[in-house]
């Protein structure tokens, strides 16, 4: 395998690329922006600066990496040479259907079908295809070229081969696979959804203000970032979205948004994208400060 397409030039977008380009196979980066594809590659040559700085990679590794991606605006064309494709664009599911509908019209029948989705059924996305046993669910983490996991998705058809092939091409680049099952939430944000929805009913409850709730978890769980802050760094929309998914996938009053969550997204209050959260980034780039520590 050496191309592979990635759909959707956004913050995930832009690091599978950078990931694969770094690893030495050939990139198409495709997005229906024009900016979003401009951005991407500002982006991935700042952090393949901060690599270089780092001492991570040499100068020659950077330019090789850069030269390895090439940007589309067409899938059609994006996508015709490509043995994998891995899907990262907006988090919408008639969107996705959408995509998928399309890939499986223009890929070569054997042409692996991924998702970076958070939550949407990897199934639901697999049946929409007339290959469901080459579709897979690869969840990257936020920053790609930094976090080390990979949660693997087995929809209800995947095959084993497939499964077998995208867990090893995963290792070769440098990351650890890690095998779940296709229900809502997969395992990652299973767990970590329900933490931060509780850290926000805590905070409408009452019970303690923002800085003390992350505080509490930092100090006392040693967690590298409090539950509040990290909400803010994926984005409250992001949060609501993938609770709802849970909610109504198990029917489980458990998974219920807090209303004080509801109420933020409401009023644009989205996190760091939107300069406020449950913190406000918009004078002090505090939040980028922060990102910083993480690379
Ligand atoms: P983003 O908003 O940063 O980027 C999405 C990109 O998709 C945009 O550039 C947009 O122009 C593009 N796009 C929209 N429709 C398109 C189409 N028809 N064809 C091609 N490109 C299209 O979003 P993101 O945060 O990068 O999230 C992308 C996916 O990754 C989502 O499924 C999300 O759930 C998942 N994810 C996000 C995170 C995270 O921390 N942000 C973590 C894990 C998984």
């Amino acid at each position: 395998m050496k191309n592979i397409a990635v759909i959707g030039a956004g913050t995930m977008g832009n690091g599978i690329a950078h990931t694969f380009a770094q690893y030495n196979y050939n990139v198409q980066l495709i997005d229906i922006s024009e900016k979003s594809l401009t951005n991407a590659l500002v982006s991935i040559n700042k952090n393949l600066d901060r690599m270089v700085i780092k001492e991570k990679i040499s100068s020659k590794e950077k330019e090789r990496t850069l030269a390895n991606i090439t940007t589309y605006t067409s899938i059609k064309e994006g996508t015709q040479y490509a043995s994998l494709v891995i899907e990262a664009a907006t988090e919408n599911l008639e969107l996705k259907l959408k995509i998928f509908k399309e890939l499986d019209d223009v890929c070569p029948d054997d042409t692996i079908l991924a998702t970076n989705t958070s939550s949407i059924s990897i199934t639901q996305i697999a049946e929409i295809t007339s290959r469901p046993d080459k579709v897979i669910g690869m969840h990257f983490m936020n920053p790609v070229p930094v976090m080390k996991l990979v949660e693997i998705i087995r929809g209800y058809n995947t095959s084993n081969e497939v499964t077998k092939f995208i867990v090893d091409l995963t290792k070769k680049v440098n990351k650890i696979p890690v095998e779940v099952n296709d229900y809502p939430g997969f395992v990652a944000n299973r767990i970590l959804l329900p933490m931060i929805n509780e850290s926000i009913e805590t905070l409408f409850n009452g019970v303690a203000g923002v800085t003390e709730i992350d505080t509490v978890m930092k100090l006392g769980m040693a967690h590298p970032m409090g539950p509040l802050q990290l909400a803010d760094f994926i984005g409250l929309d992001v949060c609501l979205s993938i609770l709802e998914v849970m909610y109504s996938g198990f029917k489980n009053p458990k998974y219920a948004p807090c209303p004080l969550l509801v109420n933020m997204v409401r009023a644009g209050k989205l996190g760091v994208k939107s300069g406020e959260g449950f913190y406000d980034y918009s004078k002090s780039k505090k939040a980028e400060k922060i990102a910083k520590q993480f690379e």
